[in-house]
């Protein structure tokens, strides 16, 4: 599903040439549960943000789907996003004005579905992840690990085959951490590609794969 080969990816901040990303290889099966770990500021997001077509890179390859992903236009990356792509973030990046279900039925209308369809579709989705009784709620009405299972009904709602989670147990407590991750590896289980990025072993660890990242560069990926 994802190939990448020998990208590389740096930013320029004044004089100072910061590379962030060093010669990356990686190869990413349809239907994996793949963990990438590292610590902070190894370039975790800046990868995944690259798989998730939120950012460019400077050279290598990046195919997706056997379709070569360089320099995309921002609307053809929107439509891949839309597609194929679901995402997850450690701030859950909710809509704080919105309820739960609105949230999650937001997808569905930049697909141009009408409203009673978004809704139930939407409905159902809050149902899987176990908030068929909090449709209506605010996100600060939710707990922390609730408002991570409306993102992740969010993500899933559009049908995308990939899901993208960035650290997302890295605001829960340890407990929420692994309802959140078992939520995951039942999405992994009905299909979906998951590759989670954290920098906790035991997120990691509970992933069937894990590659490891330090300062830019992946240095093992385990089989
Ligand atoms: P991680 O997610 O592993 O903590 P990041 O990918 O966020 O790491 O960041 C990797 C490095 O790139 C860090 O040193 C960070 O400061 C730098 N960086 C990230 N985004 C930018 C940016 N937009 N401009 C300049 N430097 C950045
Ligand atoms: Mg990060």
């Amino acid at each position: 599903m994802i190939e990448i080969k020998n990208l590389n990816k740096s930013y320029q901040i004044g004089e100072k040439h910061l590379k962030v990303l060093v010669d990356v290889s990686l190869f990413i099966q349809r239907g994996e549960l793949v963990s990438i770990i590292g610590k902070s500021g190894s370039g975790k997001s800046t990868l995944l943000n690259m798989i998730g077509m939120l950012d460019n890179y400077d050279s290598g390859e990046y195919w997706f789907d056997k379709n070569l992903i360089n320099n995309v236009s921002e609307s053809d990356a929107a439509h891949y996003r839309n597609k194929y792509i679901g995402f997850v973030f450690q701030t859950f990046h909710l809509i704080g004005t919105k309820s739960a279900l609105d949230n999650v039925a937001l997808p569905l209308m930049y697909k141009g579905i009408g409203k009673k369809e978004r809704s139930i579709v939407a409905e159902k989705m809050l149902e899987k992840v176990g908030l068929g009784d909090r449709i209506h709620h605010l996100p600060n009405e939710l707990s922390g690990g609730q408002k991570q299972r409306v993102a992740i009904a969010r993500a899933l709602v559009t049908n995308a085959d990939l899901i993208l989670a960035d650290e997302p147990t890295g605001a829960l407590d340890s407990k929420t951490s692994q309802e959140i991750m078992e939520l995951l590896r039942e999405i992994n289980r009905e299909g979906k590609t998951v590759l989670i990025v954290t920098h906790e072993a035991e997120i990691a660890n509970s992933c069937d794969r894990k590659i490891e990242i330090i300062d830019g560069q992946i240095v093992k990926s385990d089989e």
